[in-house]
């Protein structure tokens, strides 16, 4: 019997194994791919704006040492609405902070989680898949098959972080909201011929939100939003019109833009489950909440959720106490509730006011910009919701170990 098993080994719950390796706690792991394998949807060629406030839940988990040679620093953040004046700046400085943020290849954050797992604390079952699930009042059955073979482990506490369409959140049957932004992110790294003194670059057009994230080897990573029509037609484009394209959409705020890799492209939808626990079971991650990527908040809403819940486990731990049993779940969804809310209204509200050309509300927008680039009370509330250190602070995202 375990102690807790982790549905899904994309980066949320590939952190929570490793936040929860310390713990005196019997964990398994359950993924469907090995990692590297070009099937893995979560470490693919997109790049991920880690927060501040992620920084400090990986140092609370003893590997931010290990990822800080992999990544580069966001000290200064540039937000802008193409076609109309105002812009809004916030700087590193300004918040105390040594970054706002930090951007990271999500091959490179997944290789560093998964050898911080091949060292024996945690069962790996990789690769194997999850097909069906049954709880009963002191233990969830799971069903797994795995290189042919099917086996039912137990457990007593299950979490699902088996991503956006999470087949197991259905089979709890846990319903959740879909809403289509019909828009798609276009992503690829691309060069321009000045250098990004680490500054990132959020853009909103008509089409949606134009981000540029400074990457390491002095890259910058795009997340380009179309419109669903619209995005074949840039996908197909030869490298030299696709940068004219995007030239016309940006401007020179950097110069040229003289270098593009490879494109992928990503459909948008806000999905949020409509309650995080079932029984033994909690969803955490893109099986609870999958969002827009303006202002990249997915995954940071995603560690902080493996930040709270190993802080419950740890009291489970000290307490003696049944990791699945029905307060301790509760407690978890009630702490995590305002965060959750708060983010989706954001990451929503943003993407909807922003991808509209009616004209009083681009001039509201134009007013917003201008007030949060001179009202240092909004500029500071802005950075500091993108930074994810305005919610609850966890011990992880405090950079402290779990408590034992
Ligand atoms: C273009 C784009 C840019 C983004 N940029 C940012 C950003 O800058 N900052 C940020 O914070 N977030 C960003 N995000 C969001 C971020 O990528 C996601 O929030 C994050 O990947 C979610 O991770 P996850 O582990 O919850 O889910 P997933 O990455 O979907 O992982 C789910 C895992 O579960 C496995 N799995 C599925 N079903 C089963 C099964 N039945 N059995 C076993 N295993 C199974 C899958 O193989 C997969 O490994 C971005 C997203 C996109 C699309």
């Amino acid at each position: 019997m375990f102690d807790v098993l982790i549905v899904g080994g994309g980066m949320v719950g590939a952190s929570l194994a490793v936040a929860l390796k310390p713990l005196k706690l019997k964990v398994g792991l359950i993924e469907a791919y090995n990692f590297g394998v070009a099937e893995q949807p979560s470490y693919d060629d997109r790049s991920i704006a880690l927060s501040y406030g992620s920084s400090r839940i990986y140092q609370g988990m003893g590997i931010w040492g290990k990822l800080r040679s992999g990544v580069e620093s966001i000290q200064h953040i540039h937000v802008s609405d193409r076609g109309h004046f105002g812009a809004a700046r916030m700087e590193a400085t300004e918040e105390n902070v040594p970054a706002l943020g930090y951007v990271v290849e999500s091959r490179v954050l997944g290789k560093l989680l998964y050898d911080e797992l091949a060292t024996g604390e945690i069962a790996l079952l990789v690769p194997a898949k999850v097909y069906g699930v049954e709880q009963s009042a002191d233990s969830v059955q799971v069903q797994i098959e795995r290189n042919g073979v099917v086996d039912t482990l137990q457990t007593r506490l299950l979490v699902v972080s088996d991503g956006r369409d999470s087949s197991v959140r259905e089979a709890l049957g846990i319903d959740s909201i879909r809403s289509e932004y019909h828009q798609t992110a276009l992503i690829a790294n691309v060069t321009t011929s000045e250098p990004h003194r680490n500054t990132a670059y959020e853009r909103f057009t008509a089409n949606g939100p134009l981000a540029l994230l400074p990457l390491t080897e002095g890259r910058y990573s795009l997340v380009w939003t179309h419109r669903d029509d619209e995005v074949a037609n840039t996908l197909q484009l030869d490298d030299a019109d696709f940068l004219r394209k995007l030239q016309l959409e940006f401007g020179y705020r950097q110069g040229a833009f003289t270098k593009v890799g490879q494109r992928a492209a990503y459909p948008l939808v806000l999905q949020k489950a409509v309650k995080e626990v079932a029984g033994r079971a909690v969803v955490i991650g893109n099986a609870s909440h999958a969002l827009h990527p303006v202002t990249g908040q997915g995954l940071n809403l995603g560690l902080r959720d493996v930040a709270q819940l190993a802080d419950l486990l740890a009291e489970t731990v000290l307490a003696n106490s049944d990791p699945g049993a029905a307060d301790l779940l509760a407690r978890y969804q009630r702490l995590r509730e305002p965060d959750h809310q708060s983010v989706v209204r954001y990451t929503d509200t943003l993407v909807r006011v922003f991808s509209n050309d009616f004209a009083p509300l681009a001039h509201a927008r134009a007013a917003g910009l201008m007030a949060v680039d001179r009202i240092a009370l909004l500029r500071h509330w802005n950075a500091r919701q993108g930074m994810g250190v305005r919610q609850r602070q966890t011990r992880l995202a405090r950079g402290l170990g779990l408590k034992q």
